[in-house]
């Protein structure tokens, strides 16, 4: 009955006699690794099956010299070559006159947990950075509000014109905090399942016009181009145009921010059966190896070049799913040294002769 159990048990165990040697195996062992039959292992020193010999052999060791394992950390190959986690609790089998006559092993593949409990670390630690980029992004035009509010209290600003100028200068940082609450707000109501898009009848054509618009100031302190390439006949979806126009600001001050002074941005809108805006730009470009990670949250591919040009690691993300809430789809192409287009799609859809109007 007790032997049944072991054999069919999902737990993989094994039986060692006092060097190691493997004396039993039940079928979940041999799974661990994908060998059939028991003949394969029976007669090897469990070490023989790990990938790190010593380590492996002090873990025994410990074991020959009185003390059982509560766990242990190992790893292995399987036949197919593919490395996995081992998680092991071992005790040391003890007849009643006290003769140490071997090991009882269970142990189990834990590759799926290490790799989520690597996930989680790192996503802890872009959590992390993420505070302190928010901190930064918040600091930096708040002081620079402030230290223009004090100059015009104290007086030290007569000139109407430098006033204005100031003026300015606070406004743009104010919208630049606004935003960035913004996307904080999106990113909770992601997370929390709140987010929701409003529909209404939108022209693709002017929610480009109105991002590039909004970018202006950007482009001039680069003294940078932006060229439209957007055809004249009406292309109209039912959309959330301000969360679509937040995507297009988004993808051109990326391109502004990672791209040279003096050079050019192409924004284009293609209509394929689907409609395509591409945001191409001449900048620094992206690793290959980066790319599919862009659009996870947090994610920043050269955090000190970022630390000093600003961001928060949260533009693409929030875009994705703006995009995704469409039905559409967003993704990158990029070569480094040379540039990178931005493209996401969204799908036409027929619209009532009387909302193009
Ligand atoms: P943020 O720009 O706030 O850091 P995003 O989610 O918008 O966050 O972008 C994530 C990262 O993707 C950026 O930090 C940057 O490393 C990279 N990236 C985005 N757009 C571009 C671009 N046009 N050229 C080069 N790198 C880019």
């Amino acid at each position: 009955m007790a032997e049944t159990a072991v054999r069919e048990s999902h737990s993989a165990i094994a039986l060692t006699d006092t060097s190691g040697v493997l004396t039993y195996v039940n079928q979940a062992f041999l799974k661990v690794w994908g060998y059939m039959e028991k003949e394969e292992v029976l007669g090897k020193n469990l070490a023989e099956l790990c990938n790190e010999k010593e380590k492996c052999k002090e873990v025994f060791s410990n074991l020959f010299a009185g003390s059982d394992i509560e766990s242990a950390e190992l790893t292995g190959t399987r036949i197919d070559g593919v490395e996995f986690s081992i998680g092991l609790r071992a005790s040391r089998i003890v007849a009643d006159s006290g003769q140490f006559n071997g090991i009882t092993i269970s142990l189990a593949d834990i590759t799926e947990r290490k790799q989520l409990e690597e996930k989680q670390r790192e996503l802890g630690k872009m959590r992390t950075e993420f505070i302190s980029n928010v901190s930064h992004e918040l600091r930096t035009p708040l002081q620079s509000i402030k230290g223009f509010t004090k100059l015009m209290l104290e007086g030290k600003v007569p000139d109407r014109d430098t006033q204005a100028e100031f003026l300015g200068i606070m406004y743009n940082q104010s919208v630049h905090i606004q935003m960035l609450i913004e996307s904080l707000l999106n990113l909770s109501r992601i997370e929390s399942g709140h987010f929701s898009i409003r529909k209404k009848t939108v022209h693709l054509g002017n929610i480009i016009r109105t991002a590039v618009k909004s970018v202006g100031s950007l482009t001039a302190q680069k003294d940078m181009t932006i060229l439209e390439e957007v055809p004249s006949e009406l292309q109209v979806i039912e959309g959330d145009e301000e969360r679509l126009i937040q995507v297009v600001v988004n993808l051109l001050s990326n391109a502004i921010k990672f791209s040279p002074e003096g050079s050019s941005i192409t924004v284009k809108l293609e209509n394929k059966g689907e409609f395509i805006v591409h945001v191409v730009d001449q900048g620094v470009g992206i690793p290959e190896e980066e790319l599919s990670r862009l659009f996870q949250r947090f994610y920043q591919v050269d955090r000190s070049a970022v630390r000093e040009l600003g961001g928060t690691g949260l533009g693409l993300y929030i875009s994705k799913q703006i995009v995704e809430a469409h039905g559409g789809r967003i993704w990158v192409e990029s070569r480094v040294g040379k540039g990178s287009t931005f493209s996401f799609s969204l799908p036409a859809q027929r619209i009532p002769e009387r909302a193009q109007i």
